[in-house]
């Protein structure tokens, strides 16, 4: 254990800050060693902590014995929630404070002799959605509730500047909607693009007749539509991954939020039982899967994140709850017209699956205000599939193709004047 905020510019009034990883045990020789004077009035009570969700959008709600009076603001590097409060005592259990979706570590600590403080690290850049404080429906204590989801460091940055300039250095908890965002005018914004290569890691996805992985050509692919989509230069391309590296879908969604994407294109080439099946397909996110085949398909690609020892449990009402929240209507009707667009342009070039615009519940498709599609490029079950996507040609056809489309969804969607 150490002292933390090294990075802050000397807003540590010091104390004694320490880990998540911090047993109980040490917090009370920590607390024993603290220069209050217990005759003062009782600390507040932490009675409880808990994080649900996950990257993209996390609830975290801290039980109290008492009204607490708080306040609160952003730092940046790296991007954090800074809640400052009466002196308080934390009764946490450690495992609840284990990183967790968009927060990657919590620190709580005394900050002088009458204040306390708590630290919520996140994964990347997040806004706040929402922070209140409530009394609890059982008249038992308050808790504070707080809604975060991942954003870019523009918008982290609009809220800093904001709370800057609004209240000095802190943000209080009457301050109403999500801070920092909404309509940020940002006139530098290209139309930005972020590919997705499914798969990597230890999630190698589906293997070929002849041996080949899904994540590897995933990731070719997705290099090669980089530089096509890069090379019309009016667009800014990022890829999820750029290397074999294992990511959670929600990761690859965050991703996408943290670059503003106007689109995400998640790249796969699945198997099927059927080997007399080939094609290229597209889907798009829908509680209810357009065919058998589309809801066994997204089951497969969601069952990626049990490679990262997730438990995956869809009858979890809270984050269930988050996930149809984020399935944002306006969002979905330009992912339709940009699959619709797709399937038009690929059609032209590439060999399509009968009823190629399919759709179901894929996690990494559910990013709130990202247009996403998945496009199977075609099935590594399927032989002559399998060469195809092994043939430079073929490849440079599809994604002269999948460019095609974005720059006509790409028009569409920007406005007069705005370049692109
Ligand atoms: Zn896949």
């Amino acid at each position: 254990m150490g002292l933390a905020g090294t990075t802050d510019k000397g807003r540590w009034a010091g104390g004694h800050f320490f880990r998540a990883g911090c047993t109980l045990f040490l917090l009370a020789i920590c607390l024993a060693l603290s220069p209050v004077s217990r005759a003062a009035d009782a600390p507040l009570n932490v009675t409880g902590y808990k994080m649900a969700g996950d990257a993209t959008k996390l609830r975290i709600v801290m039980n109290f014995d008492r009204e607490p009076d708080i306040k609160w603001f952003l730092l940046r590097g790296p991007n954090r929630l800074v809640i400052d409060l009466p002196r308080t005592k934390f009764a946490i259990n450690a495992k609840d404070l284990k990183a967790r979706g968009l927060v990657k570590g919590v620190r709580y600590g005394d900050l002088g002799e009458s204040a306390s403080r708590l630290i919520l690290t996140g994964k990347g850049p997040f806004a706040v959605d929402k922070l209140d404080v409530l009394k609890n429906d059982d008249g038992n204590g308050y808790r504070i509730a707080i809604d975060m989801s991942a954003a870019s460091e523009r918008e982290f940055d609009a809220a800093l500047a904001d709370q800057t300039l609004t209240t000095g250095s802190t943000v209080s908890t009457d301050k109403g909607g999500r801070v920092g965002t909404g309509p940020i005018s940002n006139p530098g914004h290209r139309f930005t693009v972020v590919l997705d290569p499914g798969h990597g890691g230890i999630d190698g996805g589906a293997e070929g007749l002849n041996g080949t992985i899904e994540k590897n050509v995933t990731l070719a692919f997705a290099n090669e539509l980089r530089d096509k989509l890069a090379a019309v230069g009016k667009y800014d391309v990022f890829l999820t991954r750029e290397t074999d590296e294992f990511l959670r879908l929600d990761d690859r969604v965050r991703i996408a939020r943290q670059h503003e994407a106007d689109l995400l294109i998640s790249i796969h080439a699945d198997t099927i039982s059927v080997k007399g099946i080939r094609g290229a397909t597209v889907y798009t996110v829908s509680d209810k899967a357009s065919d058998p085949q589309a809801q066994a398909l997204a089951d497969r690609e969601n069952l990626s994140d049990q490679f990262a020892g997730m438990v995956i449990k869809d009858d979890n009402k809270e984050v269930t709850d988050i996930l149809i929240d984020l399935i944002r209507r306006e969002t979905h009707n330009f992912s339709m017209s940009f699959a619709h667009t797709l399937v038009g342009q690929l059609s032209t070039s590439v060999g399509l699956i009968n009823n190629p615009q399919r759709s179901a519940g894929f996690k990494v498709l559910k990013a709130p205000d990202v247009p996403s599609v998945l496009v199977e490029l075609g099935y590594l079950s399927n032989a002559k599939d399998e060469a195809q996507l092994l043939n430079a040609d073929w490849r440079g056809k599809a994604a002269q193709s999948i460019t095609n489309a974005v720059a006509l969804f790409a028009s569409a969607r920007s406005g007069p004047g705005t370049g692109g």
